[in-house]
């Protein structure tokens, strides 16, 4: 079968080039004789692809050099627990903003550990928006505040960067990381799966502000450590190899495609054909706020919902798969995230306007 266009929310999409390089690396990476999966990671090849996979990540995303780069394991959820594990330490309270599913998981299991203070929600609004920071209300020394720049689920994004002043601004950027420029000198500790824009499952990039790596509390485990991980370059344990080889492909790509600013004028490029059809559509309804729309996440619901099997259906037989949204909130969901090519946004639109012009 042809390869399709996968509007996967995640694991996702990966560049074709990144999977024709890898397939032609399995047997024999590099005239070593034997597979990335199948090497020792303190082996001279695996440290070269660690090494260069770090550089490139700090390099794409401007990563000052008070910052670490960890790669953990564990995915977001795990950081969801890490995270108050490594920085709670002296503090009543951690502060989370509530935007969604994914902020309401990470306030779930932040309270294991700590007293959660929710410092804004737009559950009032069926998280249809980002709540704006003059609505927070911090408590009065909290460990961090939490925010989730994307919501997967919802299709809610900042599209601002949180001003916490002394306090550290933690953020879960499992769906937008990559995708767009970012200031990392505003933020704490920035985690996310690798599964959306950087490759593989199994793999979990974190970056934390020196002065964050020894608040660790004594129950923390030693491998969700960011001070000894730190102190072992990420191979305290064994780290998640194949997914570490995959993502370094997939930041030389991201090189090669001019980096994470000709990236984003692509996105939003992309999102914005999808989101033209449906402001001009009758059939077609998104209902979050204009100024917090996703870019990576387009969720929408057809008007008459009875035609949503159809639309899907049909669309599966364009080769436009995975557009199901999630089983939480029903309808439509195109995830386009930095490996959707632009063609397959425009294959979408068609459909979209094909499937209205026939149903509408
Ligand atoms: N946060 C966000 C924003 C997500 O999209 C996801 C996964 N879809 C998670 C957390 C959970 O991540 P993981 O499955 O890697 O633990």
């Amino acid at each position: 079968m042809a390869r399709v266009f996968n509007f996967s929310a995640g694991p996702a999409a990966l560049p074709e080039e990144v999977l024709r390089q890898a397939s032609a690396e399995m047997l024999d990476y590099q005239g070593t004789g034997m597979g990335v999966m199948e090497m020792s990671h303190r082996g001279n090849a695996f440290m070269a692809i660690a090494e260069a996979a770090h550089a490139d990540l700090r390099e794409l995303m401007g990563v000052p050099s008070n910052y670490k780069v960890l790669f953990l394991q564990g995915g977001a959820l795990g950081e969801n627990a890490i995270v108050p594990l490594n920085l709670v330490d002296g503090h009543a309270t951690a502060d989370y903003v509530d935007t969604g599913h994914w902020s309401k998981k990470s306030i779930g299991e932040a309270g294991r550990y700590t007293t959660v203070h929710v410092a804004a929600s737009s559950e009032d609004r069926n998280y249809r928006y980002v709540p704006k920071q003059s609505a927070w209300r911090l408590s009065p020394d909290p460990a961090y505040v939490h925010v989730c720049t994307n919501e997967t689920i919802g299709g809610v994004e900042y599209h601002w960067t949180p001003e916490t002043g002394n306090v550290p601004l933690v953020a879960d950027m499992s769906s937008n990381l990559l995708s767009k420029r970012i200031d990392v000198s505003k933020f704490g500790v920035i985690y996310g799966g690798a599964q959306k824009n950087s490759g593989a499952a199994g793999l979990t990039l974190v970056i934390v502000r020196d002065d964050l790596l020894d608040r660790a509390l004594p129950a923390c485990p030693s491998a969700f450590n960011y001070r000894i991980q730190s102190d072992n370059d990420s191979m305290y344990n064994t780290p998640a190899t194949y997914s570490l080889y995959i993502a370094g492909l997939v930041f030389k790509w991201l090189k090669a495609q001019g980096g994470v600013a000709a990236i984003e004028e692509r996105n939003i490029a992309k999102a914005k054909i999808l989101y033209d059809v449906i402001d001009a559509s009758g059939l077609y309804e998104n209902r979050i706020a204009p100024e917090d729309r996703s870019r990576m996440n387009v969720t929408f619901y057809l008007q008459d919902e009875a035609l949503t099997p159809m639309f899907l259906a049909e669309a599966e037989q364009l080769g436009l798969a995975a557009l199901r949204g999630h089983r939480a909130v029903g309808g439509v969901r195109a995830s386009i995230y930095n490996a959707m090519p632009l063609a397959g946004c425009e294959a979408l639109a068609a459909h979209m306007r094909d499937f209205e012009r026939r149903h509408g």
